[in-house]
């Protein structure tokens, strides 16, 4: 009798979701310490993007507005009090200020500093990245690569070659094959063991855990959300059962909804609005992960905002008008969304450095950088 019951019980605890299709977050019981993380980026999500996405969508229907626990943190670089991509992400991945355009490097001398991806590959978790832009930009480079400038991305390319990461998903198939210095960085990353594989059909990967994996998704930039996307959610679902096999110890996943910031930079509300509906979906899938096991910490924040996006109001009193302010970013403080073992570390407000720190706490663990 008690063979034929417990599947079905078991059915019923994992699938945390209720009929409406939101996800039962709250029933969870969780860890005392997470033992995997997935980190969530949206480059150039900040609260604008965040209020533009719950009223378009409508009130109670976004995920953002399933979590508990929310934090703002202070995104400047350490030069500038407004910050790019590069220092914003180095941040998150060292802990540590740096100056605009710098990968994974402190200043005066470009100092490389150890990322939290390298420090828990050394030390055998399960590590990856799934992004909507190419492996070298500079968000994901960040985590992996240590240069001067983001723009050298045939030396960030080179980098991924020094960390043992277990999967990737990403575009910029072109910085390993098709490269100034002539190398083939795809036969580089087969001989050390990596099953490459190409497109978005997400097919024929290892996803049994024996091997790690590259799994290019377009040649040079991922088209965007509206003009068809959708590997993200589906790629950070796969990531996580991967990551999950791959490393009893624990995984770490960065997922970056990288296209929110060009659709700020374009200053295109309709491109915006795809981005926020993918980057939802996308966190949606990681809580959900998150809620099977109660040992994931899942940390959504952006890097900075981007677009000076102010919601005005629109012909009608409940119309809004999203416009834009500037073709840059803004020093706008960005919101922080956590869930999981640990959670309530993310309350309050801290500088971006700290959200580097606090992980580092919730899994209990002390690295020599700080
Ligand atoms: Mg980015
Ligand atoms: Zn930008």
């Amino acid at each position: 009798m008690r063979h034929i019951l417990l599947p079905i019980v078991l059915v019923f605890f994992s699938c945390a979701a209720s009929r409406k299709g939101n996800i039962d977050l709250h029933a969870v019981s969780f860890a005392q310490h997470p033992k995997n993380i997935i980190l969530l980026i949206g480059d150039g999500m900040s609260l604008p993007q965040v209020a533009a996405h719950v009223y378009w969508k409508g009130l109670g229907k976004t995920i953002f507005e399933q979590f508990r626990v929310i934090g703002f943190h202070e995104s400047h670089s350490c030069n500038e009090l407004v910050t790019d991509s590069a220092a914003g992400a180095t941040a998150f991945s060292c802990g540590k200020k740096t100056t605009n355009g710098a990968i994974g490097t402190l200043p005066p001398d470009n100092i490389p500093c150890p990322t939290i991806l390298e420090d828990l590959a050394r030390e055998g978790f399960a590590t990856g990245m799934v992004v909507a832009c190419t492996a070298t930009h500079a968000t994901p480079a960040s985590f992996i690569a240590h240069q001067e400038l983001r723009a050298f991305t045939d030396e960030i390319a080179l980098d991924y070659l020094k960390t043992p990461f277990d999967c990737l998903i990403a575009g910029g198939e072109s910085n390993f094959s098709d490269r100034y210095d002539k190398l083939n960085l795809l036969d580089s990353l087969r001989m050390k063991g990596y099953v490459i594989r190409r497109g978005t059909r997400l097919k024929r990967l290892p996803l049994d855990g024996a091997k790690p994996f590259v799994n290019f998704t377009a040649e040079h930039e991922p088209p965007t959300a509206s003009g068809g996307r959708t590997y993200l959610p589906r790629s950070t679902k796969i990531a996580c059962e991967y990551l999950q096999k791959r490393s009893k110890k624990g995984f770490f996943l960065m997922v970056e909804g990288s296209q929110i910031d060009w659709a700020g930079h374009a200053n295109d509300r309709n491109w915006l609005r795809a981005e926020m509906d993918d980057f939802d979906k996308t966190v949606r899938t990681a809580l959900e992960f998150a809620a099977s096991n109660g040992e994931t910490l899942v940390i959504v924040t952006g890097d900075h905002e981007c677009g000076g996006l102010a919601l005005i109001p629109g012909s009608g009193k409940k119309d809004f008008k999203p416009t834009f302010s500037t073709r840059l970013h803004t020093a706008s403080m960005v919101p922080v969304y956590a869930y999981g073992p640990m959670d309530e570390l993310f309350l309050g407000q801290y500088d971006n450095t700290d959200i580097y720190k606090k992980i580092v706490q919730a899994l209990g663990r002390s690295f020599p950088q700080y």
